[in-house]
């Protein structure tokens, strides 16, 4: 089928979109091509802004592909960072087109299902000043946890004025764009996977199936997906860990009020008002996958009401109280490795010891 390019006009920027073979090859079968080119077209204005209008009334399908995907690979990479911005500040309350337009938030280099940018603003090193430590802070992996999402912009306000290069962050506000964005936002990205139990843990296929189906009794709102990073938004994330290799993760929820911590390290006693309680791992979750097997540290900072925001003072005090932490942490993790290294000189010894018997 010579389906090498396809145009499909725009009413809105009347410009063309023209999408390889490789990615119709990738989210088509062929029989579904000719529903789903229909589908597009019939949404009318084949535009990604417009499209998630047309979205936003599809029921996110539990059991896998659903025509959203087809569709989603015609508008990749076609929603500017303005168009997220003007999307978020519509979407949130406590998120101005200010807070976002011209800060500097970059496109990651992964898409959502329906195809919105994952977006990123860095704050590098500064000069020769090695920071202390890699820091990744996500918000809104939860859809419907809104103040996962603005509390992001916030804590970017403060950066964007107090960045120092003491540490390099990375933040990324909204894990899960479709999540959100959809007219009634939901835990879940648009194909109905609950993405905090998508990541690879170990015996996964057994475990998180068994966790969904025997402990929630197959609620919807944490099915786990088909697969380990079945959805390319854990997927890239998954990437984007290996390939920034952060010291410490963050991960923003909403609404238990309280701090978790799953790594290697020292868990924070509290920030703000949020106090330290364990809640434990689940199959495929990012702490269960990052802090238990990867060794990162992994906070994860349950805000009060997904909601309503906490009161500007708290907010920053959640911050200063993260960064005072990250910094105990950078060196608890330091005089670990310098313990280790003493290890290894005494272990080298003993080994020269150990030679020097030998005939
Ligand atoms: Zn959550």
């Amino acid at each position: 089928m010579e389906i090498a390019r396809i145009k499909a006009k725009s009413s809105r920027d009347n410009g063309e979109h023209v999408l390889n073979r490789v990615n119709i090859k990738q989210c088509f079968k062929p029989k579904q091509l000719a529903v789903s080119l229909a589908f597009v077209i019939s949404a009318s204005t084949s535009y990604a802004t417009d499209m998630q209008l047309a979205f936003n009334d599809i029921p996110a399908n539990v059991n896998g592909m659903s025509h959203m995907n087809a569709a989603s690979a015609l508008v990749e990479n076609r929603v500017t960072i303005d168009d997220m911005c003007r999307k978020l500040s519509n979407k949130l309350g406590s998120v101005r087109m200010s807070d976002c337009q011209g800060k500097g938030l970059d496109y990651a280099g992964g898409n959502s299902v329906a195809g919105l940018p994952i977006i990123v603003k860095e704050y590098p090193p500064i000069g020769d000043r090695k920071p202390l430590s890699r820091v990744l802070v996500i918000g809104g992996i939860h859809g419907d946890e809104y103040s996962s999402v603005s509390i992001m912009f916030k804590w970017m306000n403060i950066l964007n004025r107090f960045h120092s290069g003491l540490f390099h962050w990375k933040m990324v506000p909204v894990m899960n764009p479709d999540g959100l964005l959809r007219k009634k936002s939901q835990r879940m990205n648009a194909r109905g996977v609950d993405l905090n139990r998508n990541f690879p843990t170990p015996n996964w296929r057994e475990e998180s199936h068994k966790y969904w189906v025997y402990k929630t009794k197959r609620n919807p709102r944490r099915y786990p997906g088909p697969a380990p990073l079945s959805e390319p938004e854990s997927q890239w994330l998954a990437e984007y860990i290996e390939e920034f290799k952060p010291d410490v993760i963050v991960s923003v929820h909403a609404p238990f009020g309280i701090l978790d911590f799953d790594g290697p390290t020292s868990a924070p006693s509290k920030f703000g008002k949020l106090h330290l309680r364990l809640l434990g791992t689940y199959p495929g979750s990012l702490g269960n996958y990052a802090g238990k097997h990867q060794e990162i540290p992994v906070v994860t900072v349950e805000l009060p009401y997904a909601g309503i925001m906490p009161t500007n003072r708290e907010i920053r005090r959640i911050w200063v109280d993260l960064v005072r932490w990250l910094r105990k942490n950078a060196n608890e993790t330091l005089q670990q490795a310098e313990e280790k290294r003493k290890q290894e000189i005494l272990t080298a010894k003993t080994k020269v010891v150990d030679y020097s018997v030998l005939p």
